[in-house]
């Protein structure tokens, strides 16, 4: 449905941030275990011992660096280490392999880690100082090497890199859409209420009012404004003021059913957008606000009297007609003394 759900205005923490630090986590962990699997290996299975003892060394270094990220939260220096610690094992992997078992397939996770962890600029310095360093070696090693030797030692390497590539990129894709989420929630949600903001209201009314044209089904708007909301904020104070609209921001939510959407319009003036609904079922839902809105007291034992101009959809009004209608009925239900609601007339003259 179009209505975005209200408890997501509550996930506000987050930030590029939080998505490095789970990086760091996670890489430095899979490091520690990865180097003590693979120093074990070359011990055991291939004897490859200088090798062995560059993982194991591998493998301390990251443990080391986990810990001290874990008690410092130092994301900068943990970040640093990281990729300090595999670019230094993967340069001396390639100088111990020297031109075997596609030994320098590994340099290929040099530029997702470094970008990611050091940002754009740094990444790039880093990863094409790396990429420079291996074409010189293999410049200078090449008339050396003998042809390439595919043995178990070469599978390995190829099934490792493409799995670390790919724990890679699906962690990359999973921040990347996270991150993505918070700054659609963020640009949608009023800060103060929690609620879908003025410029999400548009949107959704205008997908609703396409969907209504097609279908031909009714579609109400609500728009509702806090009576001497002045008052209150002159008797009580601004930030009482505040906490008071978040409580009628909750009331206003809570009343309304499941396929509506309230929003805050700006101010102390709410707009819920009620797809399918006729105007008696319109009145029958402002009625029943009104009446729980009587019995209802925000903080301080406060109590507001709430204005509602309804307008009802009809064939051929576009959004800021339909709007233009329901902001003429508030208007006249404050003319008429408040705490009331009015319908707006269906003049096709608007
Ligand atoms: P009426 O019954 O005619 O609507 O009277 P009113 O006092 O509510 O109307 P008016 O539009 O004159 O005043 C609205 C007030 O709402 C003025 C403004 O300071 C207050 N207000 C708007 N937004 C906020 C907010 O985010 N926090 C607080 N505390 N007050 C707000
Ligand atoms: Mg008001
Ligand atoms: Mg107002």
């Amino acid at each position: 449905m179009l209505m975005l759900p209200r408890k997501q205005a509550h996930l506000k923490q987050g930030g590029p941030e939080r998505h490095q630090r789970r990086l760091v986590y996670v890489v430095l962990t899979l490091m520690t275990g990865y180097f003590a699997m693979i120093g074990s290996l070359n011990v055991f299975l291939f004897h490859a011992y200088p090798t062995a003892a560059l993982d194991y060394i591998g493998g301390i270094g990251s443990g080391l660096f986990l810990r001290y990220f874990y008690q410092s939260q130092n994301l900068r220096i943990a970040s640093m280490g990281v990729v300090a610690i595999l670019i230094a094992v993967m340069l001396v992997f390639v100088h111990i392999a020297d031109g075997r078992a596609y030994s320098l397939i590994w340099i290929t996770l040099v530029p997702p880690i470094t970008f990611f962890l050091l940002g754009r600029r740094m990444g790039a310095c880093v990863t094409g100082g790396v990429f420079l360093y291996i074409i010189a070696f293999v410049y200078l090693r090449l008339p050396q090497w003998q042809p390439i030797e595919v043995g178990l030692g070469t599978l390995l390497n190829i099934i490792e890199v493409f799995i670390a590539h790919l724990l890679l990129f699906q962690l990359y894709e999973r921040s990347r859409s996270e991150a993505f989420a918070e700054l659609e929630h963020l640009s949608e949600t009023d800060k103060l209420t929690g609620l879908v903001n003025r410029s999400r209201l548009d949107v959704i009314l205008s997908d609703e009012l396409l969907q209504h044209e097609r279908s031909g089904r009714p579609l109400a708007l609500i728009l509702s404004d806090v009576d001497h909301f002045k008052r209150i904020n002159d008797e009580h104070g601004h930030l009482i003021g505040d906490d008071i609209l978040k409580g009628i921001a909750d009331f206003l939510f809570a009343q309304c059913r499941q396929s509506d959407t309230c929003g805050r319009w700006g101010g102390e003036e709410f707009l819920i957008i009620c797809p399918d609904t006729a105007v008696e079922e319109a009145i029958m839902l402002v009625e029943r606000i009104q009446q729980a809105c009587h019995a209802q007291k925000f903080i301080n034992d406060i109590q507001v009297s709430l204005s509602f101009g309804v307008a009802v959809h009809t064939a051929g009004t576009d959004a800021d007609q339909l709007l233009q209608r329901a902001d003429y009925a508030l208007y006249e239900a404050k003319r008429q003394g408040r705490d009331r609601y009015v319908i707006a007339q269906d003049t096709s003259s608007d």
